[in-house]
């Protein structure tokens, strides 16, 4: 079970295993890896070298073929690419998925499990470590060793060194925006992995159909996604209605941005759920993060603070927004939107 680390424990050295393997829980999407489980796979890399990664991937048709080449060719640090095509995996549901990692690690044997902290391995993994008896380590934000982890607590306001004591394997969800993906030389990449199929003979069938898939909605995928976008433009309140939020969409189109949103937004239902940045929402880390209208609450805050630069509008001055910000302005944000708009040239 994870402890908290403290001076005192730092001489006792956790026995570390002899040999570093890891099974990254993976997710895939028109035939391709998503950027936020080959930051997994970063994480694996930090765990130490010569990490003999193994990436799992689940699903059925031609789309999972896809994902597979695509996961064996992408990163050098994969030596591995196991694929469970199955009609009962078809949808990325805990139950089955849980399942099949329980399947998986009895075979394999790994030291570390890992997800993307991301609704998928948010809802995956903790099911998963409860069928191997194990207690994950999630939201890591950095790797001391391969059992030494830091997790943000109180919503970001303070950092926790954890050691895992636990025994194979050690589970844990990684944020994404913490461990960015390397780039990779076409050479390198030429270095394909293997891949091979999941023997499903002895797969428990009591795990399927305990939840049922209904069906996907999703905003438009023109935009960058909101937890890898380099720009992210927000809107709060202030805007009070879904046709004024249309000033902050247009402003992220001029921008390439992703459109991010606060609760107080959401609720309003300006915006869907989705969009929402902050403790309970997504974690975002752009190089520009752009707030119209936020106060810049506790809860909201959790999820920008990695964020490099921060520019605010408010037109309260001692809005607590302006004390994370780099740039602020005290202004109207319909004053500010229309004239940002007119200027910026067309995308
Ligand atoms: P407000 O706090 O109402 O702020 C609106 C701001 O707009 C004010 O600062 C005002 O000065 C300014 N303003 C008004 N008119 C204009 C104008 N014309 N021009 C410029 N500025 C103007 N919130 C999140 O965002 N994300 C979360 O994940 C989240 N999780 C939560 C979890 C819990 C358990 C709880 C209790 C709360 C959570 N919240 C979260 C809610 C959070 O506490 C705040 O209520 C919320 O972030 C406020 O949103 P806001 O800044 O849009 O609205």
């Amino acid at each position: 079970s994870p402890v908290f680390s403290s001076p005192y424990l730092s001489s006792h050295v956790a026995s570390i295993p002899k040999f570093i393997s890891t099974l990254i829980l993976a997710e895939h999407e028109d035939g391709a890896i998503k950027p936020s489980s080959l930051s997994a796979v970063a994480a694996a890399g930090a765990l130490s070298e010569g990490n003999s990664i193994s990436i799992l991937l689940a699903g059925a048709g031609p789309s999972l073929e896809e994902a597979a080449s695509h996961a064996a060719s992408i990163h050098p640090l994969i030596s591995q690419v196991l694929v469970a095509n199955t009609d009962k995996l078809r949808y990325p549901l805990a139950e089955p998925w849980a399942e099949l990692v329980h399947l998986v690690q009895q075979k394999g044997g790994y030291s570390h499990i890992i997800a993307a902290s991301s609704s998928f391995g948010k809802n995956i993994l903790p099911r998963a470590a409860a069928l191997l008896d194990k207690s994950p380590i999630t939201d890591v934000t950095d790797i001391s060793g391969p059992q030494l982890f830091v997790r943000p607590i109180y919503a970001g306001n303070a950092l926790c060194t954890v050691r895992y004591t636990g025994g194979d394997p050690c589970m844990l969800t990684i944020r994404s925006t913490s461990f960015p993906v390397p780039s990779v030389s076409d050479d390198s990449k030429s270095n394909a992995a293997t891949i091979s199929q999941v023997d499903l003979s002895t797969f428990n069938e009591d795990a399927v159909g305990k939840s049922r898939y209904v069906k996907l909605t999703s905003q438009d995928t023109e935009r960058p996604d909101l937890g890898n976008a380099r720009i992210v433009v927000t809107g709060g309140r202030a805007l009070k209605s879904a046709e004024n939020f249309k000033l902050i969409e247009k402003l992220a189109e001029k921008l390439g941005a992703a459109v991010g949103a606060t609760r107080a937004a959401v609720d309003s239902g300006f915006v869907p759920n989705e969009l929402q940045v902050g403790q309970t929402g997504k974690i975002v880390a752009p190089d520009l993060y752009m707030a119209f209208g936020v106060s810049g609450a506790i809860q909201h805050l959790a999820g920008i603070r990695d964020s490099k630069v921060i520019v605010a509008v408010n037109k309260d001055a001692d809005a607590p927004i302006f004390q994370v910000a780099d740039y602020g302005l005290v202004a109207d944000l319909f004053e500010v939107l229309p004239e940002l708009l007119e200027k910026l040239p067309e995308k």
